[in-house]
């Protein structure tokens, strides 16, 4: 008699798991597959002592790269001009990394007073309790940045323009100072290296590395996605051992961004450079007509002739992105600004920028500086989407209204 019939085949639930169907190897589309993974396979046990992921010839975890994060990296890397990158969960871990890559206790580190906010917190909190001081300059005077300048200095960030008041520096000034200062440090004493905040050029506005910095980092939050909805930053070189040098620390910290994440921006990124200028074109459209308003004292935009730095930016960028910031007529009060913003009903409260939707931020200036700020009143900064110009002029008008 026959027993039941001898079943070779595994177990369901391990033909769940080890499937033998491979799909055809040949799906081509224009999205870039998403890959996922914390473990990675190997063939044999020779492939896994041998594979290297750090040049990207290799895979051996997920948090050290997919087909899917090295198709990103190559693609930031040629946004900004340069070779080599590396992505972090955010554009301020794109600052820490390189704060925390590069410096070590005894170390100086010069920051621009007018700076991304977080990064000098950053300085102000762990880099400090490590030992690390941090001195801020005034980045519309090379001279100040020349005196702030010890044996001691080893990282300076540059940023084009300022933090919301978008006063634009003469960046081939500041970044002769820092080659003059090198040039004359000892043989085989540490050199300066130069780390420039390029969110707001986001590689577009103008090629970063032909102005001589040494490092290109971005918050592709803003304009790499495009969507509002993604957090991620990026640091670019061209110089190998000084992305060598970056990248170990940014695996011994374990940063990683996650494969869906990347696939957004991935599908942003085609059209990120006509995004960057009809967000250009509107904004200068509503800056210039800001400037014209009677309740308006002074509109802070890189192009606009009168605008701090406009000479620099005149002479080394070709586009300008979709901020510009207002200061009111000293008559009005903090509260008659503050109910500007509240009556705006297009433009959203929040942070952030290079979205599809605009916003704005009301900012008390004189709190966040070391350095003095000319103006008694608020600051309102404002962040173009991809709304029809006229309706955000409408939208304006009505919520400036109470000021007439
Ligand atoms: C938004 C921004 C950052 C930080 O990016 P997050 O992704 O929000 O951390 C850094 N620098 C500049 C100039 C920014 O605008």
């Amino acid at each position: 008699m026959a027993g039941p019939q001898q079943d070779i085949q595994p177990a369901l639930e391990t033909r769940l798991v080890h499937h033998a169907y491979r799909p055809p190897a040949e799906f081509e589309s224009p999205a870039v597959p998403v890959h996922k993974g914390s473990t990675v396979y190997f063939p044999t046990v020779a492939a896994m002592r041998s594979r290297d992921w750090k040049d990207k010839s290799a895979y051996t975890y997920g948090l050290h790269g997919t087909p899917t994060s090295f198709t990103l990296e190559e693609r930031m890397a040629t946004v900004e001009g340069g070779q080599f990158c590396l992505l972090a969960p955010s554009g301020l871990s794109a600052i820490t990394v390189v704060d925390m890559a590069l410096l070590a206790t005894g170390d100086e580190l010069l920051i621009p007073d007018n700076a991304y906010g977080p990064g000098k917190a950053f300085a102000e909190g762990e880099l400090r309790q490590w030992g690390i001081a941090t001195r801020y300059y005034n980045a519309m005077d090379p001279a100040d940045l020349a005196r702030c300048i010890t044996p001691a200095t080893r990282l300076v960030w540059l940023e084009a323009p300022g933090s919301v008041t978008l006063e634009y520096p003469d960046i081939p000034a500041l970044v002769a100072v820092v080659q003059a200062a090198n040039q004359q440090r000892a043989e085989g004493a540490r050199r300066i290296v130069t780390a420039l905040d390029n969110t707001w050029g986001a590689g577009v506005a103008f090629a970063p590395f032909s102005l001589g910095v040494d490092i290109s980092m971005q918050a592709m939050t803003k304009y790499p996605s495009g969507g509002g909805d993604v957090l991620m930053g990026s640091v670019v070189t061209r110089d190998a051992s000084l992305h060598r040098q970056l990248l170990l620390c940014h695996m011994r910290l374990g940063l990683g961004v996650g494969a869906n994440d990347i696939e957004l921006v991935l599908r942003g990124l085609p059209n990120m450079v006509l995004r960057y200028h009809a967000q250009d074109r509107a904004t200068r459209e509503l800056a210039q007509w800001m400037q014209q308003q009677p309740a308006v004292a002074q509109v802070f935009h890189p192009a606009l002739p009168g605008s701090p730095g406009h000479e620099h930016w005149q002479r080394t960028a070709t586009a300008a992105a979709c901020l510009f910031s207002v200061v009111f007529q000293p008559q009005f009060s903090a509260e008659q600004v503050d109910a500007v913003c509240d009556r705006l009903k297009l433009f959203k409260l929040g942070y952030s920028w290079a979205g599809p939707v605009s916003l704005v931020v009301p900012y008390d200036i004189a709190s966040m500086r070391q350095q003095p700020w000319p103006y008694a009143n608020r600051l309102l900064r404002f962040a173009v989407g991809l709304e029809a110009v006229e309706d955000l002029k409408a939208d304006l008008l009505q919520a400036m209204a109470h000021l007439a």
